[in-house]
């Protein structure tokens, strides 16, 4: 019965939703009959609104005019309802009253900012996840926004490419989950309700592959790359539903992105019958000109919406060129049509032609932004993003006798750098809590904190190194701060040198040298190298950029309060000489037999050719063992699966979380596989003495590549088993059969 109730209920969901999608086809159909083309090329411009790079001021006479002449579908960089309100007014004076669609990049929170998008990954907790997005998705829309251009899914073998902080790092599969995980929280319940936006997932495709980690760079990988590597999240963001896309600067093997047939219409509205619209990235359409593959703007639009590229952000070629090309009869009308339809829909799904000012409600957007319970999710976040990379003698937590601390380096006392890049700015009304304002409020009067700025961030003077050293010699225990400033990683951020910048990591020696215990946080927005400091400092934190709640986040980390629980995303290297370098590498003929060694080996000769820190790695004040594996058969047919489990106890004094991973080795296939890849994990809460039983299946599913003829399938053979703390450090290991001939 229950199961008949099931059934039923899911046909009626079915019927309804198909009624509903009918009924919007038949609205949008009707629209579009009473539009003519001029008015159809208008849905698909977008321009910015310019003045939010001065702040939230009102909209130029300018772009007023251009949306009051129906000649814009949307509007980005723009920020509250006071704004929106004004250019949606201007929209219901056009002749059809076609809605505006708001955008911008709310990537790591709208007011309340969270840690970035690539600190969150390294929390591995795809729940805490979703609710940062959520609340993001909720603040904007509560301030007039429709649409968010996040989450960015592009996977990053390059820490020197500065957008790798937007993404979730480098693997596809936790990158996959993150990409879902964070569509879900933006879009919330769905289309319309109005404390979610639209996501989109950007940039499509394979923008994180640039040549030498040179943002905007081309982009030459193979087709199994493409299809293996960096097309697995999109494909995540598209099943989770996704609204739209946007497409991104590169070329990918030769062909601009904009105009990638291939990519849009072939895999994207093709094989994966996404059904929302592509928006291209800010002036990508134009500047196919520079990349020498089309001539003029008039050219540049053809190739783009023949391409599938249905909305021209900010280059104008679509506005300035459709109609004629139509009239040329180089673009048939038919794909003017398709472009139009897809981003009708959306604003009909929106809810915005029953209200077009529903996500303009002051009394909301008031209610809404920056509330104590956003805030503290804000907290729990950054609390999480963090990984402890050393703990010599468990001198974290930190002692509560300790009675004079110094608080040392450039980021310190520093509010601005929390924020990170992408953050919005809200100027002086920001409050972020540098880690010295956290520590301060932990401490209250109990503990003395001295403070030592020690040198800048960049700068190479050392003059302030004397007066450091003294204040350090004044203290029982010394945490440093050092790190990037939150401009030095993100978009045009791109760098070839991201060892520890400026005189920081001499300042770091000079106050080891005082003997003190030093722990070490390094703020940063992508893997740094500091070798010196990873040698030699007793205690390490990475903390990324946290976001408003910083200094808190770090001093409950800091005094016990949270167990870290972070693991990496993305492999920590010792020389930019081994970029990329990632953990799922392939094998080769001549692999390194010990990763330091190189004796006519893969490798290099002159540096080990271990990472600094591996993918997945990540310590806890206490300690994990890992018992018992199980494997509920060690054979397997195609359709059936394997059940693994194992004992996880918490063996320390802490409670604390463990990220348990389990990755894959398929030993003989016919194309050359990884020597490890990442297909499950768990993230699990134990006591001090708890043991947990941690279950995983093994399908088909986690044994399929994209074979020779690209075709997602497994094939027969032995597979080997890893389950461990990271991808270095496994703790069991078996081998399993898959049956069937080769
Ligand atoms: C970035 C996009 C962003 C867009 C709009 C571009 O420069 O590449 O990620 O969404 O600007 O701000």
């Amino acid at each position: 019965i229950k199961q008949i109730i099931i059934i039923v209920c899911s046909l009626i969901l079915c019927a309804n939703s198909f009624a509903q999608q009918k009924s919007i086809e038949e609205k949008v159909n009707a629209l579009m009959s009473k539009m003519n083309l001029e008015e159809k090329v208008g849905q698909m411009n977008q321009y910015s609104s310019t003045e939010e790079l001065t702040g939230p001021k009102m909209a130029s006479p300018d772009l007023l005019k251009e949306i009051r002449a129906g000649r814009l579908g949307s509007v980005l960089n723009i920020r509250g309802v006071k704004q929106t309100r004004q250019l949606q007014e201007a929209a219901m004076q056009t002749r059809l009253k076609i809605p505006l669609l708001f955008a911008h990049d709310v990537i790591h929170g709208y007011r309340v900012t969270f840690p970035i998008p690539l600190a969150e990954a390294a929390s591995w907790d795809l729940d805490a996840i979703e609710l940062s997005a959520r609340i993001a998705g909720k603040e904007a829309a509560a301030a007039g926004l429709h649409w968010t251009f996040a989450p960015m899914v592009d996977i990053c073998r390059d820490p020197r490419w500065g957008r790798v902080m937007e993404g979730a790092g480098e693997d596809p599969y936790l990158g996959s989950l993150i990409a879902k995980a964070r569509v879900k929280g933006f879009q919330g319940k769905g289309f319309g309700s109005t404390d979610a936006v639209m996501a989109c997932a950007k940039h499509f495709a394979a923008y994180g592959a640039a040549i030498g980690g040179r943002d905007y760079n081309s982009v030459d990988i193979s087709g199994r790359m493409l299809w293996e590597t960096y097309l697995p999240p999109f494909k995540a963001a598209a099943d989770a539903g996704v609204a739209t896309f946007m497409n991104s600067f590169n070329d990918l093997n030769g062909v601009p992105a904009s105009a990638s047939t291939y990519l849009q219409r072939d895999i994207l509205k093709g094989k994966w019958n996404f059904k929302g619209f592509v928006v291209s990235d800010w002036g990508s359409i134009g500047e196919m000109i520079q990349h020498g593959y089309v001539k003029d703007n008039y050219e540049a639009a053809e190739a783009a919406v023949k391409a599938g590229s249905d909305m021209d952000m900010e280059s104008r070629s679509y506005i300035n060129n459709l109609v004629q090309l139509v009239k040329d009869k180089k673009v048939p009308e038919s794909v003017i049509d398709e472009a139009v339809k897809r981003i009708l829909t959306l604003k009909f799904k929106m809810g915005l032609f029953d209200d077009p000012f529903r996500y303009c409600d002051e009394k909301r957007e008031a209610a809404t932004l920056n509330t104590p319970e956003h805030q503290a999710a804000a907290l729990r976040m950054a609390e999480k993003s963090m990984v402890l990379l050393k703990n010599e003698n468990q001198l974290l937590p930190l002692n509560k006798e300790y009675k004079t601390i110094a608080l040392i380096g450039p980021m310190a006392k520093s509010n601005a750098d929390m924020k990170g890049f992408w953050a919005l700015d809200w100027g002086k009304e920001d409050n972020l809590v540098s880690l010295y304002d956290g520590m301060q409020h932990k401490v209250g009067n109990t503990t003395q904190l001295l403070y030592s700025k020690g040198c800048d961030i960049t700068d190479t003077s050392r003059a302030q190194f004397t007066e450091a050293v003294a204040t350090a010699q004044k203290a029982e225990v010394i945490i440093m701060a050092i790190g990037e400033a939150h401009d030095m990683s993100g978009e045009a951020k791109s760098r070839a040198n991201i060892h520890l910048p400026g005189v920081q990591e001499e300042l770091v020696k000079a106050i080891q040298a005082t003997g003190k215990p030093l722990i070490v946080l390094i703020m940063a927005g992508r893997p740094l190298i500091f070798n010196w400091t990873a040698d030699n400092a007793n205690a390490i934190l990475y903390t990324w950029w946290l976001g408003s709640q910083a200094g808190n986040a770090m001093a409950n980390v800091l005094y016990g309060d949270y167990n870290p629980s972070g693991k990496l995303p993305i492999t920590f290297p010792r020389f930019e000489g081994q970029i990329p370098l990632y953990y799922n590498y392939l094998n080769t003929g001549r692999p390194a037999q010990n990763e330091d060694i190189t004796f006519y080996r893969s490798g290099y000769i002159d540096t080990p050719n271990s990472p600094r820190y591996h993918f997945g790695y990540g310590l806890s004040y206490t300690q994990f063992k890992y018992e018992n594996l199980k494997l509920s058969d060690t054979v397997m047919n195609k359709n059936g699966s394997i059940k693994v489990s194992l004992l996880l106890t918490n063996t320390g004094k802490f409670a604390g979380e463990e990220v348990a991973q389990l990755y894959l080795r398929d030993y003989v296939a016919s194309l050359v596989r990884p020597v490890k890849e990442l297909k499950d994990f768990k993230k699990v809460y134990l006591h001090p003495g708890e043991t947990k039983t941690i279950e995983f299946t093994i399908d088909k599913e986690k044994l399929s590549f994209y074979n020779a003829r690209l075709l997602w399938d497994c094939e027969p053979g032995t597979f080997k088993l890893m389950i461990g703390s990271s991808s270095k450090d496994i703790r069991l290991e078996g081998d399993f059969e898959l049956m069937g001939s080769r």
